[in-house]
């Protein structure tokens, strides 16, 4: 399992150490899989493109894409080979996969596996008890104090909510401000503490398990757009057994998902899930405080 990781492991300590490496660059790459095929979100195809490009832009993976047959037919075929991965990346929410891909995704991120999270991809599987342990908090499916606290920051810390009541919703779409609650961890460091991110749908009242999460950012949801005046987490990390989680809940739609915040906390998150640590430096396109930046759409 994961041998593209090891060997990139043993080629950045030979890189390191040895003073002329031999070593051609496409050796190093971990392999990540993106997994997809059901959506509420139309675009998904063309969003799982988006996650592919930025991916292999960073020039450390090669990706694949796994899509489930549509709503509907059997899923017991879909069973991806994920401990041929280093990292899978859900843009997946659909209805419940077999149970054989359920026990192969578990073992591969509590042996240390890693996944990123994108949007709604935290709708799904809300009856998963180990899915939701990985995700953190989630939204819909009826998810309801049954299914965890709200995480709340109250008094500068962030503290487990287990008042009765909805888990997920989102009000207006509209710009909003990301605010970095920790500027130390690796995929925030060196970012704007405050920066303005693109049109997107800014998800209120997750709740979960909430288990080994940490916050790194969050936006503050106001009651003019139909939000919950609490400063709702926005960028998270999970661990789960071995493995490590990025989860962002932005990328609702096509613009949400070429904000340079969102591209740069995406590719950074992924890098960290994997290695633990971010070499990738922060980009000059990255948003301020003051404004919006998107990438223009691809030709
Ligand atoms: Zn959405």
């Amino acid at each position: 399992m994961r041998t593209t990781a090891l060997i990139a492991g043993i080629l950045a300590a030979c890189l390191l150490s040895c003073s002329a490496p031999d070593v051609q660059p496409s050796q190093s790459k971990y392999a990540a899989l993106i997994v997809d095929g059901q959506s509420n979100h139309r675009i998904w195809p063309t969003t799982s493109q988006y996650l592919k490009t930025y991916l292999e832009e960073t020039g450390m993976f090669t990706v694949d894409i796994a899509t489930t047959p549509p709503a509907g037919e059997p899923l017991e075929t879909y069973r991806p080979a994920f401990g041929d991965y280093d990292l899978v990346v859900s843009n997946y929410n659909g209805e419940p996969w077999g149970e054989g891909a359920m026990a192969d995704f578990e073992a591969f991120v509590g042996e240390g596996g890693a996944f990123v999270s994108v949007h709604a991809a935290n709708n799904a599987f809300p009856e998963w008890t180990a899915y939701n342990e990985m995700i953190g908090i989630g939204g819909w499916g009826d998810r309801t104090e049954r299914h965890g606290p709200y995480v709340r920051l109250r008094e500068g810390e962030f503290v487990r909510d287990h008042t009765p009541g909805i888990g997920g919703s989102h009000g207006i779409r509209h710009e909003f401000q990301i605010d970095i609650r920790d500027s130390e961890h690796p995929i925030t460091r060196g970012l704007p503490l405050n920066w303005m991110h693109a049109n997107d749908e800014l998800y209120d009242r997750l709740r979960g398990p909430a288990k080994n999460l940490h916050v790194l950012a969050t936006a503050f949801s106001t009651v003019e757009s139909e939000g919950t005046g609490e400063h709702e987490p926005i960028l998270m990390t999970i661990r789960y057994g071995e493995g490590r989680i990025f989860h962002t809940t932005l990328g609702h739609a096509l613009v949400s998902q070429r904000c340079n915040g969102f591209i740069t906390t995406f590719k950074r998150g992924a890098e960290w899930a994997v290695t633990g640590e971010v070499t990738q430096t922060v980009p000059s396109e990255f948003p301020t405080a003051d404004a919006v930046s998107v990438r223009p759409e691809p030709q």
